[in-house]
């Protein structure tokens, strides 16, 4: 009878034993399959931003947003054809058209603010908007107070006059005792240049370009001192005006960035380089200048 409850007793103690483990079996595949679930939303949201091909998705992972991370905004003044503008109510040209392809290269979409030109170095300085790209001459100035990439393309500053005007060269307006009054669009070259020539007195501002040769056809300044192409495009659409063959000054247009700003500038300067070598920036000049 003894052996009989040992033996009894050693097959309850194997049972009890058996179930034991089964139950801390049972218990941890329950706790795998715990984590599986939990990571797989991780694992399926990766998958889906890989086959959307989504950056991103990827960006999201960073600490900036999305959205701050896969827009870039240009400042321009959308009134410098053929440069910058409205074409129903988007802006095109050739700087929107350049800034888009370096958008492009940047793996960025790019967004464009108009404003007055003379507020586009403190928008950038300010950082509200990532770089500036209006025609904008480099000078001496402006490089306190921004950076500038590689010069894209050479402006001229021209004089624009009426057909019958007694201006009929650049010399003229330095002559002894000439006092004509110039007309300018405000913080431009052509306003800064003419100021320190002939005087704040015989120098008129306006906001936009088309407002000063406004004011040239009605007869309140003798010329008006602006970029060569705009100038081309003001006379085409305003009669009894021409250009003198004589311009004023020479200068290269770049894109302008807030200083410091050493990555962005190294990537907008090789996306010029690359965007100059395949013929990119020579086919949208010859789009809007024939
Ligand atoms: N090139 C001139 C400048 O930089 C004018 C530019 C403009 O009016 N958009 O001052």
């Amino acid at each position: 009878m003894k052996k009989f409850l040992a033996v009894l007793l050693a097959v309850l103690m194997v049972f009890a034993i058996c179930s034991c483990e089964k139950k801390v079996d049972e218990q941890q595949s329950e706790n795998e399959e715990t984590e599986n679930v939990v990571d797989a939303p991780e694992e399926n949201a990766e998958e889906a931003g890989e086959e959307a091909g989504d950056d991103a998705g990827e960006e999201a992972g960073e600490d900036e947003t999305p959205a701050e991370n896969s827009t870039i905004t240009m400042a321009t003044n959308a009134y410098f054809k053929p440069y910058e503008f409205y074409e129903g109510d988007k802006i095109v040209g050739i700087d929107a058209e350049i800034a888009e392809e370096i958008a492009k290269k940047l793996g960025k979409e790019l967004v464009i603010e108009d404003m007055e030109f003379s507020t586009i170095i403190t928008a950038v300085q300010e950082g509200s908007v990532d770089f500036g790209m209006a025609g904008m001459t480099v000078t001496e100035e402006r490089k306190e107070s921004v950076d500038f990439s590689s010069s894209y393309a050479n402006g001229v500053q021209s004089i624009i006059v009426k057909e019958d005007s007694p201006i009929t060269s650049v010399d003229d307006l330095y002559a002894d005792g000439a006092s004509y009054k110039v007309g300018v669009q405000l913080g431009t070259t052509g306003d800064i240049y003419s100021t320190d020539d002939f005087g704040e007195d015989n120098v008129i501002q306006y906001s936009k370009g088309n407002e000063a040769v406004l004011a040239l056809v009605g007869g309140s300044v003798d010329c008006v001192i602006i970029d060569d192409e705009p100038a081309k495009a003001l006379v085409a659409e305003n009669e009894g005006l021409k250009i003198l063959d004589t311009s004023y000054a020479d200068e290269d247009y770049a894109i302008c960035v807030a200083k410091g700003n050493g990555d962005l500038l190294a990537a907008i300067n090789a996306a010029i380089d690359e965007l100059t070598l395949d013929g990119t920036i020579d086919a949208i000049v010859a789009k809007y200048i024939k």
